[in-house]
C-alpha cells in the first residue's frame, strides 16, 4: 500500500505517519526527517538544504528528488510506505509520479490532514523532537515522562529551529499557497480522501485505518 499524508505543518503528519506505518507495516518516509538527519551529519545535501529550512522555504526540487529517488531505491519501499511531507508542490507530485511509475509503483490514498490555524500554532511551538529516534512530544499535549528526556530512548529532546512561532507562521504561508492545487491534483485522481486532524490523534488515525481497510 502507498499513501501520502498532506497537511499544514503541525496538522499531525509526523505522528499519524509514525502510527499507521506500525499499523500498516509500511515504511515512513519523511522528506523533512531525512533532510534534518542530512543536517545534522553534515553532508553536503545537509549544507545546502540548511538555509531554506531555518527561513521556513522550501528546499530547491533538485535536491529533494534526488534524495528521495535514493530512498526509493532502497529495497523495503516496493511492498508499501507513507510519504510525509512529499509532494508540496503540483512539480513534486508530477515528479513523484514519475519516480513511481519507474519503478512500477502508484499511490494508492492520499489523506489531507485539515487543520485549524489556531491548533497549529500551539502544537508546533510547543513541539519537542528526540535527538536520537526523533519520536515526538508536546510541552503540555503530549509531555515526556522526564522533562527534556525521551520515554523510547532516553536521549535529549530539542526544539526545531523552524518551530518558533514567526518561522511558523512563514511555513503556513508557504503551506497555503500550493496547497490547493495539489489537492486538486489528488481530487481529480480519485485518491484524495480529507480527514479533520483538529480531534485527538487517536480518533484520526482510526478514520484513516478505516477508510484503508474499508477500500482495499
Ligand atoms: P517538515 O518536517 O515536513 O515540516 O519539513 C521541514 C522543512 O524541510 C520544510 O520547511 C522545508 O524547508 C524542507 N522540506 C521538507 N520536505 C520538503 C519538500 N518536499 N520540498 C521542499 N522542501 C522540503
Amino acid at each position: 500500500m502507498k499513501i501520502i499524508l498532506l497537511g499544514a505543518p503541525g496538522a499531525g503528519k509526523g505522528t499519524q505517519a509514525k502510527k499507521l506505518a506500525e499499523k500498516l507495516r509500511l515504511v515512513h518516509i519523511s522528506t523533512g526527517d531525512i533532510l534534518r538527519e542530512n543536517v545534522k551529519n553534515k553532508t553536503s545535501l545537509g549544507a545546502e538544504a540548511r538555509a531554506y529550512m531555518e527561513k521556513g522555504a522550501l528546499v530547491p526540487d533538485a535536491l529533494v528528488e534526488r534524495m528521495l529517488e535514493a530512498r526509493f531505491d532502497k529495497s523495503d519501499t516496493p511492498a508499501g510506505f507513507i510519504l510525509d511531507g512529499y509532494p508540496r508542490t503540483i512539480a513534486q507530485a508530477r515528479t513523484l509520479e514519475g519516480m513511481l511509475a519507474a519503478r512500477q509503483m502508484e499511490v494508492d490514498f492520499v489523506f489531507d490532514l485539515q487543520a485549524s490555524e489556531a491548533v497549529i500554532i500551539q502544537r508546533l511551538t510547543g513541539r519537542r523532537v528526540c535527538s536520537q529516534c526523533n519520536a515526538n512530544y508536546h510541552v503540555t499535549n503530549m509531555p515526556p515522562r522526564v522533562a527534556g528526556i525521551c520515554d523510547k530512548c532516553g536521549s535529549s529532546l530539542y526544539q526545531r529551529v523552524d518551530d518558533n512561532e514567526e518561522t511558523v507562521k512563514k511555513r503556513l504561508q508557504v503551506y497555503k499557497q500550493e496547497v490547493a492545487s495539489l489537492i486538486d491534483y489528488y481530487a481529480q485522481k480519485q485518491k484524495l480522501y480529507s480527514v479533520s486532524a483538529d480531534q485527538d490523534a487517536s480518533v484520526v488515525l482510526d478514520q484513516i485505518v478505516d477508510l484503508v481497510t474499508s477500500r482495499k
